[in-house]
């Protein structure tokens, strides 16, 4: 069996020694004679599951204690739900702001319109979201009930270099695909989340990361399984979680941990989009789509000289075991994604692909 690299945007790459751990102890866990998948969210050998991913996590990411860690159904965007359901009247006026950086800071926008008011403070659609947009936290109004930012954005390649100093007003950072591969003063924010399917595990959950002062304010209507108090008081156990996705998550941060944590994960991070810049930069045949001093760590995004190779590109790229190249279609062109678990073997084998099409079809 060979793997690819596979850098598709999410569900991603996963480490392969995490999937051969999972692969191994899948049928019996422990000597349980049962799976990991088949036991109770309420027994002795989930509840030390789910600790180990708390404990690893406030390890990793350092987080302090005035910080509910919570796993939540629905995935990233059920956040976009939930985030106004519980802040939004934070403030009297239900008012909020939304820097746009992509179109999941639209989306996330669009839904706290249901329950209040959102001000989009600064955005850099006029570009194609090629850049984070100027913003000065001066024109934040102080009646907003938070400030909402997407630190990484996914589709365009771009990523808050440095973080707002939001002073009272509580900065939530969707960091889906970027959460743990840098290192962050977490408290800076009021809630970070992210779905688990780029750099934490499986599709479908939202680890997210709240100050505890803030889970007094939902809206009365708020479901209870998106209550975030709920999930604080229940230890994320209100009902039946996703307990495989939790278990998965446990082993990445436990490799994350053996990899030399996060400062050691963003050293690595940096070095390989490097190598794919550089290969952009280096020749006049591919071009960066997000302007340089915004570039991701995680996600590169760039277009070729001729947009009608792009398809050859992509397929040629996967013959050679590069897979899920292919660019959103709002930007167009190409995409890598490179969370922590995509190796630096990785990004030069694609570098070497590219400056090999660029002289047979440039
Ligand atoms: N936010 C960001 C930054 C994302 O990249 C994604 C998924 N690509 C989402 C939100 C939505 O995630 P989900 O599919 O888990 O709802």
């Amino acid at each position: 069996m060979t793997r690819v690299f596979n850098f598709g945007a999410g569900p991603a790459m996963l480490p392969t020694a995490v999937m051969e751990r999972a692969q191994q102890e899948f049928l019996d866990y422990q000597g349980m004679g049962a799976s990991v998948i088949e036991i109770s969210h309420r027994s002795k050998e989930f509840d030390a599951i789910i600790n180990r991913a708390d404990a690893l996590l406030k390890e990793l990411a350092e987080i302090p204690d005035n910080y509910k860690i919570l796993y939540v159904h629905g995935g990233a965007q059920m956040q976009f739900s939930a985030i106004p359901m519980n802040l939004i009247q934070r403030l009297p006026g239900r008012k909020v702001s939304f820097v746009l950086t992509g179109n999941w800071a639209e989306k996330a926008s669009k839904e706290a319109a249901k329950y209040g008011h959102p001000e989009n403070v600064a955005s850099s659609k006029d570009s194609n979201y090629d850049r984070i947009p100027a913003f000065d936290v001066a024109d934040l109004d102080p009646e907003s009930s938070y400030l909402h930012i997407v630190s990484n954005n996914t589709l365009f390649g771009t990523r808050w270099q440095e973080f707002p100093e939001t002073g009272d007003t509580p900065l939530v950072a969707d960091m889906t695909s970027e959460f743990l591969s840098r290192s962050l003063d977490i408290s800076q924010f009021g809630i970070i989340f992210a779905g688990l399917q780029k750099n934490l595990g499986p599709a479908g959950l939202a680890l997210v990361l709240i100050r505890e002062d803030l889970l007094d304010h939902a809206l009365a209507e708020t479901p209870g399984l998106l209550h975030y108090k709920t999930y604080a008081e229940q230890h994320s156990l209100a009902n039946t979680n996703n307990t495989f996705a939790i278990y998965m998550m446990s082993l990445v941060l436990q490799w994350l941990q053996d990899q030399g944590g996060v400062p050691a994960m963003e050293t690595l991070n940096r070095r390989k989009a490097q190598i794919l810049y550089d290969a952009i930069d280096n020749s006049d045949f591919y071009s960066g789509t997000a302007h340089p001093e915004h570039r991701s760590l995680m996600n590169v995004t760039f277009t070729l000289a001729a947009e009608d190779l792009l398809g050859r590109f992509v397929q040629e790229a996967e013959d050679n075991g590069l897979y899920a190249l292919k660019g959103h279609r709002v930007v167009g062109g190409a995409r890598a994604s490179i969370y922590n678990a995509m190796p630096v073997a990785g990004c030069e084998a694609l570098a070497q692909f590219m400056a090999e099409f660029e002289r047979s079809r440039g």
